[in-house]
């Protein structure tokens, strides 16, 4: 099964409190001059983008794997899981 099918086998339900946060925005400049921002790379799903200086998160779309928080050289992240029912879900599973 390709990626983009394991995908469309996910759902979402949003949860309006985002369940991953950033630290310190200023050590995510330093990091995108430094590191290429790993978190960027990392993600599959295109969580993580850098405009106007910062790391913008658009957390709806997270697959709740965790790779992010481990990459990350400044453990910059506050991540945690969505609260109980919201987050993804797998629709045949
Ligand atoms: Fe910021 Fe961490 Fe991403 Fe670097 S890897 S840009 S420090 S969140
Ligand atoms: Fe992306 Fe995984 Fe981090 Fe979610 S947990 S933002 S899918 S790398």
């Amino acid at each position: 099964m390709r990626v983009e099918e394991r995908l469309y086998t996910l759902r979402y339900k949003r949860d309006e409190k985002p369940h991953l946060e950033i630290k310190d925005q200023a050590n995510c400049a330093k990091c995108y001059d430094t590191y290429k921002s790993p978190c960027i790379t990392v993600c599959p799903a295109n969580v993580y983008s850098f405009t106007e200086g910062k790391i913008v998160i658009s957390y709806e779309n997270c697959l709740e794997c965790g790779a992010c928080k481990i990459v990350c050289p400044f453990n910059n992240i506050i991540w945690r899981y969505p609260r109980y029912g919201l987050g993804i879900s797998l629709r045949y599973g």
